[in-house]
């Protein structure tokens, strides 16, 4: 990385064309951003404006949060709502498509916009916005009124923008329901506004007296700032389990070097590598998309590359709510005489049928 960076004196979050444009983001090649912008929200926290090298066209910082005239690219196999989560919400703010499990979506806001984000027709400051509190009442209801439900994973939008206060509150009602077991929470907040990650706010989290997991979303290994890394080990120090969620974009982290580097400042971080998802069929996102036959090599490439520790479980969401599917290519298959088992160089062995 050379070259000046534009967003690094920033402290505002930067949530317009001509904010980006000021910051030295966004060129006048860039198009009509203008009308994306109308379209999907905007927001690049003060830490992720400052990793951006603006000398660079293909900064995969800037690509996940710089609008993109890509996306009023729309395809016909793209939807609103591609992972299906109004065919499985009995009540507002829930999605409960696993028996075990739910989502609680307090909040459809969250610190950036990713440009490949598969709530985009939910999140901003034109979507569902925060469940109102009788909503929430109805919620925190149904959590009760189902004893299968183990655990809850609140998501959105970021749970992490709620106020300590709020967030506090959501967690002591969750307390007292004794079939939940376990809270995850779904962020991207440790990496891009690390600050936000204090004593309150973690004091928050643990008012659910449950085990308290804390996936984050992360692209690139350069996301793992000091700042990142430091915030996360507050959380770790404080008892909560942090696992991992990538999205494979094209362009951004396609290539084994990168994932490897990643999965490792994971590892490096106390946070086990959980999914790498395989990108959704969001609006305006095929830019970012691969194949699934991309995605299988570089996870087979992976496994040659790095320890065991720092492997992610390959995934696709199936569109239209049928849940998720482990899609690596398999290592083993079935012959007439047993199995050809496949090592990590890529050579070919027989294993017996038992
Ligand atoms: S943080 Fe998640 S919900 Fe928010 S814009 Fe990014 S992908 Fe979408």
């Amino acid at each position: 990385m050379s070259g000046p960076r534009a967003g690094l004196g920033s402290s505002v979050v930067l949530k317009s064309i001509s904010q980006l444009r000021d910051a030295g983001l966004l060129d006048e090649q860039a198009g009509d951003v203008e009308a994306v912008a109308r379209r999907y929200a905007v927001a690049v926290t003060p830490a992720m404006a400052a990793l951006i090298d603006p000398d660079d066209p293909r900064d995969p910082i800037a690509l996940q949060f710089i609008p993109d005239i890509a996306e009023l690219d729309h395809r016909p196999e793209e939807r609103a709502d591609p992972i299906g989560d109004a065919a499985h919400s009995p009540v507002e703010g829930i999605v409960h498509r696993y028996p075990d499990r739910v989502l609680l979506k307090a909040v459809h806001v969250c610190p950036v916009y990713c440009r490949f984000c598969f709530r985009r027709e939910m999140v901003g400051p034109d979507g569902l916005g925060t469940l109102t509190a009788d909503a929430l009442d109805a919620a925190i209801a149904y959590i009760a009124d189902h004893a299968e439900i183990w655990e809850v994973i609140l998501t959105g939008g970021d749970p992490l923008v709620l106020s300590p206060r709020r967030l506090a509150d959501i967690m002591g009602r969750l307390a007292a329901i004794d079939h939940v077991k376990i809270v995850r929470l779904h962020s991207r907040v440790p990496a891009v506004d690390p600050l936000r990650i204090d004593a309150a706010l973690i004091a928050a989290l643990k008012a659910s007296r449950k085990t308290v997991y804390v996936a984050l979303h992360a692209n690139h290994p350069r996301e793992l700032t000091p700042e990142a890394r430091d915030a996360c080990a507050r959380l770790v120090d404080a008892g909560i389990v942090m696992i991992s969620q990538t999205v494979l974009l094209k362009g951004v982290n396609d290539d084994v070097a990168t994932l490897s580097a990643l999965m490792r400042a994971f590892v490096e971080t106390r946070i086990k590598p959980y999914y790498l998802h395989h990108p959704d069929l969001a609006p305006g996102t095929a830019h970012f998309r691969l194949s699934v036959e991309e995605g299988q090599a570089l996870v087979a490439a992976l496994r040659g590359t790095i320890s065991g520790l720092c492997q992610p479980t390959y995934v696709l969401d199936i569109p239209g709510g049928h849940g998720k599917a482990v899609i690596a290519a398999p290592s083993i298959e079935r012959t007439d005489q047993g199995h050809r088992v496949e090592d990590f160089r890529g050579g070919i062995h027989d294993y017996p049928p038992r």
